[in-house]
């Protein structure tokens, strides 16, 4: 027996050849699995990796749920990124075990278009504790053009490797995010640059990784140079996803749907939603904020994040496993301490975070100012509650701003 109980006092009854374990033991092991980030997925795959080199597959319902435990709104995102990873395991299993007559699969790579703080990379990041591929997020603000300062494109896939463990078929199959594409998107609006550090070029070098092309990879990464050893990484089975902010699009999308509406003489005027133009953004946009067409027509699965606003921000605070406020509460409790948080007080964060437009990214430095400070009062008072009030947390707030 695992815990000590008998049949009569659990609610169900595992029995083994030489023990038992009850319902209450089985779920509290898998809620440490979980937190564990060993999912049944992860362990079952290692054991099943031997026999044969398929992965498990999560169903696209199942990552989506995974998904909500963690992140709120969102769910386009959501159900396209679960389905899109769930088509790269069966994609990865298929050309793995079918012949070369057979239909070959096709990776669909993904571009996530929304504002700062809306959950791009967390969507991200948070999908990567259920994969058992490699998966790595790299910033495309540090890839340059070769000859400039800055990192070689290839190295993206350096830290993939790295994640891989040096094991070039795991990377093969691998989950890359390149975050901030937008910022390699030529400045052709910018007359001041005379040069393309970070434009075309890193397109055009970005564009034979999304191809599926073998390419040169420096094992260390960095800048490449001609003494070095390289390693081959065939990309074709790579699943790319790309997320940028690509700040300023609402303009060109306004645009072109003003002149279609204008070009196509429609009688009835479409209802276009002013507040949030991002909705309708389309790849011919994406071309005319500066992505080269190419890089465009690899990218086809396009969806846009919403803007998050008062009730999701409030919900962000509150509601995920691991969310802010159940935070702080839990750094009070460490001390013996009931943190009371009032309801008027979330209002202020959220307004306040709204006011400074970093979405849900502006929450937590808000926060830090409010409960900062009563993290610094409360252990020294000695009392077993600490409730944090509309007026506390104005004045903290207000002390910080000036
Ligand atoms: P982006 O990549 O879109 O700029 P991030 O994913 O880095 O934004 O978000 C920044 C932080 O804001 C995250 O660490 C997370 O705490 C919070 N956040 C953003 N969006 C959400 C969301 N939809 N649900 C829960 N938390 C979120």
């Amino acid at each position: 027996m695992f815990c000590g109980r008998n049949e009569h006092q659990v609610p169900v009854l595992l029995k083994g050849m030489h023990s038992s374990i009850c319902s209450d033991c089985v779920k509290g092991a898998y809620d440490i699995l979980e937190t564990n980030n060993v999912s049944h997925a992860q362990s079952s795959h290692t054991h099943n990796e031997h026999k044969h080199n398929d992965i498990p597959l999560k169903t696209p319902v199942q990552i989506k749920e995974y998904l909500d435990k963690y992140v709120v709104g969102q769910d386009r995102a959501k159900k396209l990124l679960a389905v899109s990873v769930y088509n790269h395991y069966k994609r990865i299993n298929h050309n793995h075990s079918s012949s070369k007559d057979e239909i070959e699969l096709e990776k669909s790579n993904i571009l996530l278009v929304g504002p700062t703080g809306s959950g791009k990379t967390l969507l991200a990041k948070t999908i990567s504790r259920l994969l058992d591929v490699p998966f790595t997020i790299v910033d495309a603000t540090v890839l340059t053009e070769a000859g400039y300062v800055g990192e070689d494109v290839e190295s993206i896939l350096t830290r993939l490797l790295q994640e891989a463990d040096y094991d070039v078929s795991k990377a093969e199959r691998g989950i890359v995010f390149i975050d901030e594409i937008d910022k390699i998107a030529r400045k052709s609006d910018n007359p001041s640059i005379t040069r393309d550090v970070s434009g075309e070029g890193v397109q055009q070098a970005m564009l034979k990784l999304l191809e599926g092309n073998v390419v040169n990879v420096p094992p260390k990464g960095g800048r490449k140079h001609p003494d070095q050893d390289f390693i081959k990484i065939n990309t074709q089975n790579i699943l790319f996803i790309c997320g940028g902010a690509f700040e300023g699009i609402e303009r060109r999308i306004a645009q072109r749907l003003n002149t279609q509406i204008i070009g196509y003489n429609r009688t009835k005027t479409q209802e276009v939603d002013k507040d949030n133009l991002l909705k309708y953004v389309d790849s011919s946009d994406l071309r005319s904020y500066g992505l080269i067409p190419e890089i465009v027509g690899r990218l086809p699965v396009l969806c846009y994040l919403d803007y998050l606003d008062k009730d999701t921000l409030r919900k962000i605070l509150i509601e995920p496993k691991n969310s802010l406020i159940s935070q702080y509460v839990k750094l009070f409790d460490l001390d013996g301490i009931k943190l009371i948080v009032k309801p008027e007080v979330l209002d202020l964060i959220v307004d306040t975070a709204i006011e400074n437009k970093l979405g849900a990214r502006g929450l937590r430095s808000i926060c830090e100012k409010i409960f900062g400070d009563a993290m610094y009062e409360a252990p020294s008072l000695h009392h077993k509650t600490f409730t944090v009030s509309l007026s506390y947390a104005q004045k903290h707030l207000n002390e910080h701003q000036n």
